[in-house]
């Protein structure tokens, strides 16, 4: 099978990038131009040039939201199971396991209880980093505690996703968790609790489909990819053209899915003015 193997490395590097040393400047995905990544990380890695919005650590996000320190992690030991004994190319507890080594988290979803602006909140944020924001057994029953605690102690429900839908290793277990979290969401609803959803770049499949777009309020961050199904697979399905900016988030907003488009340094303000409006 030799003949397949390339003998010489088949990109070089361009002249232009190794001008600059590496790691210190990168070229903006929104707007090509090249932006310092110490600049890139203090303005909340957002674009400061374009306002691209690079994605965002579970653990950042939080802390951007929450009054400083006031973030208490809650059901952190709640790991996946490989209930099927699934294989793909790789064990899915192999899987897993390198997803734990890659991240330091030990799955795609975080949660715990804090405050904003003195007020209490329960608040839970995907991590796109591991395994795709997928969401497992282990995922769904951490966003059911977290809804659970909310109609406890009375305060809002917040979760912000970044997922590429359910966790296909665990089949109809995966699935199940769409309508588990909705049952435990209808509870809230029923007592008047709010819940606010923040979508970011991506928000598919699954989690979409289920407790992302049931938010009382439903926010998203600017040009994030959010729908169920892929473009590409509704394109070939419905064999039409899909309009301009289809499944983003200035799409959405435009057609009525969403409630408003936050840019992330407006994001810690806009859950202040929520959570003094509804107390
Ligand atoms: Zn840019």
């Amino acid at each position: 099978m030799g003949w397949f193997l390339r003998k010489k490395p088949s990109i070089r590097q361009t002249s232009q990038k190794s001008n600059f040393p590496s790691g210190l400047w990168l070229r903006c995905e929104g707007c090509g131009e090249l932006i310092l990544q110490e600049e890139l990380r203090k303005n909340l890695s957002v674009c400061p040039k374009c306002r691209y919005h690079y994605r965002f650590s579970a653990r950042d996000r939080i802390k951007l939201i929450l009054d400083e320190n006031s973030f208490v992690e809650i059901d952190q030991n709640i790991k996946s199971e490989n209930p099927l004994h699934f294989i793909d190319k790789i064990p899915y507890s192999v899987r897993v396991k390198e997803a734990i080594a890659k991240t330091g988290e030990l799955d795609a979803f975080m949660s715990g209880s804090g405050t904003i602006n003195g007020r209490a909140v329960e608040i839970g944020s995907f991590n796109f980093s591991f395994m795709g924001g997928s969401m497992g057994a282990a995922v769904g029953e951490k966003i059911t505690r977290l809804f659970e605690r909310s109609l406890r102690n009375k305060a809002p429900a917040i979760i912000i996703t970044a997922s590429g839908g359910a966790r296909m290793q665990e089949g109809a277990y995966s699935l199940m968790q769409m309508a588990k979290t909705s049952i435990a969401l209808k509870r809230l609803q029923e007592e008047s609790i709010p819940y606010w959803t923040l979508l970011t770049d991506p928000t598919t499949g699954g989690v979409a489909a289920s407790f992302a777009m049931l938010g009382d309020l439903i926010l998203a961050e600017p040009n994030a990819l959010i729908g169920f199904a892929g473009p590409r697979v509704i394109q070939q399905t419905i064999k039409q053209d899909l309009p301009e900016g289809f499944q983003k988030s200035e799409f959405l907003l435009t057609h009525g899915f969403l409630d408003s488009i936050v840019e992330r340094n407006n994001l810690r303000s806009a859950f202040v003015s929520l959570v003094n409006f509804f107390h």
